[in-house]
């Protein structure tokens, strides 16, 4: 199947709440790591932070809260101080920067957990340990996530490879998302691994008679 770019972006109101800087440390990875792979998102994403900071040079000083200030001039440090390796490993190379600085020590490094069904999944510490867990999912070549509903959001970022399910065909760069409304069974494309870098809001449910066998995955 032919990789088509921009196909499946971001919803816009993620990209609202990463530029006024209210979205959640966990969404905010996915949109910045999502932005550097996907021009039309970024473009967007650029043009509203030049509207919001139009409107902040606009405010008097007391009018932007001191919580506000301090989540934008975080995340600027945050990306300052990203880590850009003159030369990662390969592998690491489809790590954006802001998902690379959480991933200090290189893909394989990670605490990989292998589930039933060819998936492997490697939780990641900026999870916010409560409503969201974020975790690098790996399903091998062929081989799919069970049938699922979920309790609350999911997002599924491509980095590698690519999959399917009833709503489309995700490439790099593509995110998949679904909610309590959404049940879908993603299968990965047949020539390779797919990788993906997986926000889950509650435990998704596996449908099926043999949903128990993975209940611990994908479970926080
Ligand atoms: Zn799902």
């Amino acid at each position: 199947m032919t990789a088509l770019a921009n196909r499946h972006p971001i919803g816009d109101e993620f990209l609202l709440d990463y530029a006024a800087g209210t979205a959640p440390e966990p969404i905010a990875l996915v949109v910045a790591t999502h932005a550097a792979l996907n021009p039309q998102s970024r473009e967007t994403l650029s043009r509203l932070e030049a509207a919001g900071g139009a409107m902040l040079s606009g405010l008097s000083p007391a009018s932007v809260s001191a919580a506000s200030l301090d989540r934008v001039l975080a995340r600027l440090e945050t990306q300052e101080a990203t880590p850009l390796p003159t030369r990662p490993p390969v592998a690491d190379a489809l790590l954006p920067p802001a998902l690379r600085a959480h991933v200090p020590k290189g893909i394989e490094a990670l605490p990989w957990r292998r589930r039933a069904g060819g998936l492997a999944e490697a939780e990641l510490p900026c999870g916010d340990g409560k409503r969201y867990k974020v975790s690098l999912l790996r399903i091998g070549a062929g081989r799919s996530i069970p049938r699922h509903s979920h309790r609350g959001e999911e997002m599924l970022l491509v980095l590698d490879g690519g999959f399917s399910d009833e709503h489309g065909h995700y490439v790099r760069g593509d995110v998949c998302f679904a909610d309590a409304a959404v049940e879908h069974h993603p299968v990965a494309d047949a020539d390779g691994d797919c990788l993906c870098l997986a926000v889950t809001e509650g435990p998704i449910r596996i449908k099926g008679p043999l949903g128990f066998l993975l209940r611990p995955f994908l479970r926080r």
